[in-house]
């Protein structure tokens, strides 16, 4: 693709924002839209087309990319409604020209990614579903993990603008096949946030300094992601939301919905799974986000686990 191509980005958030911006870093021309105004505004100081809706975005757009919270603003973005429901012109789908390639980067449900994508093939438009996995840090360092599904030319196609979001592209499979591969990753990610916290606090309560300990974890068998690049203990690490009252990030109430997705995918009567680490670890974000804390970081859900860290830490 050149750098004529027309990229609209829809959904400037944690995540959206420095995507959109190593688009532009990248001398692509990109217009961007959002319900808030701020990002929007600050991606024109960088270069970016202001759009006044979204379908003012995707006006004359070759490439759409969304990053949107759930499965629901999603469907209303694309089709207008977030019920199941045919297109209508308050959707945007309805605007793009036929031969459109749409990347959804958004994380939602395997369902729901082949059910737009269905909608989108009567407009002679392709789609991709393309989760992410990286965080924050990889969506501002460029070095995100993109997880897609659809068909092989589509990803070709997207993989020159991808590069300049990521570092890891991988082709998962068919329309869909993106999401349940983001899915079980989140999962376990879910999983071993929890763990990772709970074994902290244990050495905590016992008188080892939680910076030592992690440490000692990350150079023995117990190291893995969470502990080393998104510590949740406060202070340990800097840069990340446990050492920022657990602002900004992945927020309590996405993580909720991923596990969620996940336990939908492990019931799917045609296909059930057994999955009792996600099954738990999804009721802990549920008590964790109705406690008060679904604005904040995943990490946060280290402050269930007693006393050590306390509501205090959660600013
Ligand atoms: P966010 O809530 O920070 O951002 C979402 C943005 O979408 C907000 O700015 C919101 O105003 C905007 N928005 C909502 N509806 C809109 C509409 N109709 N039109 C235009 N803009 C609209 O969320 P995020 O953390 O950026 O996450 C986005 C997606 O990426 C989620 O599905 C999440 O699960 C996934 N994800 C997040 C992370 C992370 O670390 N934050 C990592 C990987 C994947």
């Amino acid at each position: 693709m050149s750098n004529a191509i027309k990229i609209a980005f829809i959904g400037l958030g944690n995540m959206g924002a420095p995507m959109a911006a190593n688009l532009l870093k990248a001398d692509l021309r990109v217009s961007v839209y959002d319900v808030q105004a701020a990002p929007v505004a600050a991606l024109a100081k960088l270069g970016a087309r202001a759009a006044s809706s979204s379908i003012d975005a995707v006006r004359d757009a070759d490439v759409v990319i969304s990053m949107l919270p759930t499965g629901a603003h999603v469907r209303a973005l694309y089709l207008g409604s977030d019920a199941d429901s045919e297109p209508s012109k308050q959707g945007i789908l309805a605007h793009l020209r036929a031969g459109t390639l749409i990347i959804e980067c958004s994380t939602i449900a395997s369902s729901d990614a082949q059910a737009l994508a269905q909608a989108a093939s009567t407009y002679q438009v392709a789609m991709l579903d393309a989760p992410v996995s990286g965080g924050t840090q990889g969506a501002q360092a460029a070095t995100l993990s993109f997880m897609l599904g659809g068909d092989a030319a589509s990803v070709e196609r997207a993989r020159p603008l991808l590069e300049k979001m990521g570092k890891n592209i991988f082709h998962a499979g068919a329309v869909g096949a993106g999401q349940i591969a983001k899915v079980c990753n989140n999962m376990l990610l879910g999983i071993l946030m929890a763990g990772t916290a709970e074994a902290l606090n244990l050495g905590v309560a016992n008188g080892v300094d939680a910076q030592v300990l992690s440490n000692i974890m990350a150079k023995s068998s117990g190291r893995n992601w969470a502990l080393e690049q998104y510590n949740p203990w406060p202070n340990v690490m800097p840069g990340v939301p446990a050492s920022r009252a657990y602002s900004g990030g992945f927020a309590s109430k996405l993580m909720l919905k991923d596990l969620g997705l996940a336990q939908e995918l492990a019931n799917a009567a045609h296909n059930a799974q057994a999955t009792p680490l996600g099954a738990l670890v999804r009721q802990m974000y549920l008590l964790h986000n109705q406690a008060g804390h679904s604005e904040l970081d995943f990490s946060s859900i280290a402050a269930m686990f007693g006393a050590e860290i306390g509501e205090a830490a959660l600013g």
